[in-house]
């Protein structure tokens, strides 16, 4: 705990704040962008928002891996798990996922399907053997979670199990940055780059930001993590000169995983994918290659492409855009709340809308 204490220390905040409005230029406006929901959490948990200069903006991204799956992804996971034969498992987050007509896994499995939740893709093996049903593990997720889906799809190979398989909605982080630097509109000066996804992929990965004048700093969870990477932010913009930082030293190494990079690659490949508002990005979603179709859930149960990503009247889009703060949404709070979710993005833990119902209404 005391390790966790110092990252809260108040003295040091509050000196961080005091530098970070030293530092701030009056005469302009800095918009930086939590990537990962666990940032977005932390930021609203802190009321760190509340606390910056008033020109320092921190706006939300799309680092909620359930909140990015689009409704077509989200509608064949409900498809596949109204199957008889079939157990779907999955990890607690995507329980409560609302689909196009209002269901859920959890009303699923209250009408008698069979899901199952658990904290280890591995997990799945056991559960079909005992079950001896096609097992179906939903595969959501960034770099942080893809290796362990990998690694049960490479299991699975080797063993010659017939009946398990991955449903491939994993997604990679790089491309979906490179997007919304590229949209204008969004005015973004830099990024705090996820900090469990860069314990995979390592450093390189945001040179193509700092490349376009923008700062990327890679960070932890507490108030501390979170303002000095701001201070050094402001510090890059003032100065002119950007570097990809890693401020997450006790997780992040520079050079990332390399086995589980190499996992990666050696089971999937990277193809054009949905992403939830903001439509289709290339090469941002992993789907197995050739050798691995034997474990692919869309080729076993010919799930098709729908292409439609979002929920009609729910804003999630411009929410993981930054466009939009989640209580400008005319559903926020008025026909959304965590206790009966409209959309994704007020379901999942990391969602930006949940952020910001449990601590900044
Ligand atoms: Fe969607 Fe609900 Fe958030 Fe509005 S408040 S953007 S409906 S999740």
């Amino acid at each position: 705990m005391k390790f966790v204490k110092d990252f809260r220390d108040r003295e040091l905040a509050e000196k961080l704040l005091a530098a970070i409005s030293r530092e701030a230029d009056t005469s302009r406006v800095y918009r930086f962008m939590e990537v990962c929901g666990s940032h977005t959490m932390a930021v609203s948990r802190f009321g760190l928002r509340s606390l910056l200069p008033k020109n320092i903006e921190l706006v939300s991204g799309p680092g909620c891996p359930v909140c990015v799956t689009p409704q077509w992804e989200i509608d064949a996971i409900f498809e596949i798990a109204s199957r008889e034969d079939v157990t779907i498992v999955t990890f607690g987050d995507m329980i409560r996922v609302p689909g196009s007509r209002g269901e859920s896994l959890q009303k699923l499995r209250a009408d008698g399907a069979d899901i199952r939740i658990v904290f280890s893709p591995l997990d799945t093996l056991k559960i079909a053997e005992e079950t001896g049903k096609n097992t179906v593990f939903i595969g959501i997720g960034f770099e942080t979670t893809a290796p362990t889906a990998a690694a049960l799809a490479k299991t699975a190979k080797e063993l010659g199990t017939a009946n398990v398989f991955v449903a491939p909605f994993c997604k990679t982080v790089p491309e979906v940055m490179d997007v919304l630097l590229a949209d204008e509109t969004l005015e973004i000066d830099g990024f705090l780059c996820p900090g469990h996804v860069s314990v995979v992929t390592g450093l390189d990965i945001y040179k193509a930001v700092t490349a376009q004048k923008r700062s990327a700093v890679v960070t932890g969870f507490e108030p501390l993590d979170i303002l000095s990477s701001v201070l050094e932010m402001v510090r890059q913009h003032n100065k002119g000169e950007y570097e990809v930082k890693n401020f997450y030293t006790r997780a992040v190494k520079n050079e990332g995983n390399l086995k589980a990079q190499a996992l990666l690659k050696e089971v999937f490949y990277q193809a054009d994918t949905d992403w939830r508002g903001l439509g289709r990005i290339p090469k941002s979603g992993l789907r197995f290659r050739d050798e691995y179709q034997s474990v692919d859930a869309l080729a076993k149960f010919g799930i098709q492409e729908t292409g439609v990503t979002d929920l009609k009247g729910c804003k999630c889009g411009d929410v993981l855009k930054g466009k939009m703060k989640p209580s400008a949404c005319p559903m926020f709070d008025n026909g959304c709340t965590p206790q009966n979710p409209y959309g994704p993005c007020m379901v999942s833990s990391e969602g930006s809308c949940s952020a910001y119902y449990k601590y900044e209404r």
